[in-house]
């Protein structure tokens, strides 16, 4: 490498997010001093990005750092948690610093809107991954757990799952696409927006929650068997962004919902009885969430549509069996 170790943790790392009062040590010691409020638990999260496996092979530096940040954010969100610092490992094949400086900023922009501080880390050469660990906190014994689901809890998710899915599909050239729906399926994967905000409102509402990094199924799926659970999502209450619609069609838009991951959205749930007061303290179109299906005795997590069982793989609905 050209530049120095320390030269490149000072030029692109040392002032890396917010500026936080909390920190007493932050960037340039052998570790960090970070001050807790009072009456807060703290939440920790890692989470690694490898080159070619998590990323397409040449993504642009921005959304590297940004991606790498925002998974971390949105475990901090599925908790309840609010995110406060953040420490990066960065493993490179050399200092290309027009990578670096395009890294640093992506992941910077999205710790600044956060208030994240990036605190410390590790620098070493080899394959480009990227790791980061994100540290929150939350107010003592008020975590939102995926366990804590009861049979009848309503099922929710933010946002529109698929579109990240799909914006992948078009990044590696799988599907054709072009203009502005192309586009903003695309950014929905290389910049995320981790739902910070609304997982720490959710505390007031929900009974479990989860962060939608694996397929919508297959989340929701985790969170109803922590709770002791099945799930069953009504296929026509699949939220799709009309962008998704448009370039994949009906189906192909829905299945790619359920099944897509890298969305980044909670999928959560709420008791029957407070139902009523999340959709009247949160606006759902404000808040940009649906409710999607209920939590179930029957193990397992299935898809229904007019009252039959859809069996969906990530390759698509295999066939059809009724219920
Ligand atoms: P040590 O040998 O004590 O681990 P390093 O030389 O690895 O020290 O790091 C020096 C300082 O720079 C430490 O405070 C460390 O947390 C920070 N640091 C190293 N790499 C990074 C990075 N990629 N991002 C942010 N901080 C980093
Ligand atoms: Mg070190």
């Amino acid at each position: 490498m050209s530049l120095s170790e320390f030269d490149l943790i000072d030029r692109y790392f040392r002032s890396c997010g917010a500026k936080r009062s909390d920190v007493r040590v932050g960037v340039g010691d052998d570790a960090a001093i970070l001050e807790c409020p009072a009456g807060t638990q703290l939440a920790a999260a890692v989470d690694s990005l490898v080159d070619g496996v998590h990323f397409p092979h040449g993504s642009p530096a921005a959304s590297v750092g940004h991606r790498a940040l925002a998974v971390n954010l949105s475990d901090m969100a599925a908790m309840g948690a609010r995110p406060a610092w953040a420490l990066l490992a960065l493993t490179l094949p050399g200092a290309d610093e027009s990578w670096l400086a395009e890294f640093a900023a992506g992941m910077s922009a999205l710790a600044r809107a956060h208030d994240v501080a990036l605190v410390g880390g590790d620098t070493t050469s080899g394959p480009l991954c990227v790791s980061v660990q994100v540290l929150g906190h939350v107010p003592r014994s008020s975590a939102l757990l995926r366990s804590g689901g009861r049979v009848g809890d309503a099922v929710f998710v933010s946002g529109f799952p698929g579109d990240a899915g799909a914006g992948l599909a078009i990044e590696q050239g799988r599907l054709p696409a072009a203009g502005e729906d192309a586009a903003y399926l695309r950014e929905r994967f290389l910049y995320p927006a981790p739902r910070v905000a609304l997982g720490e409102c959710l505390r007031r509402h929900a009974s479990a929650c989860i962060d939608v990094s694996d397929g919508l199924l297959a989340d929701a799926g985790k969170l109803a068997r922590a709770s002791g659970c099945g799930v069953e999502i009504g296929y026509e209450e699949v939220p799709v962004s009309e962008a998704l619609e448009r370039v994949v069609g009906a189906q192909r838009a829905r299945e790619l919902a359920l099944t897509g991951g890298d969305d980044y959205e909670l999928c959560f749930t709420v008791r029957p009885a407070q139902v009523g007061r999340l959709l009247a303290e949160l606006p759902p179109q404000r808040w940009g969430y649906t409710r999607i299906g209920t939590l179930r005795e029957v193990p397992g997590a299935e898809v229904l549509r007019d009252g039959a069982v859809m069996s969906v793989s990530s390759s698509g609905y295999d066939h059809f069996s009724h219920a």
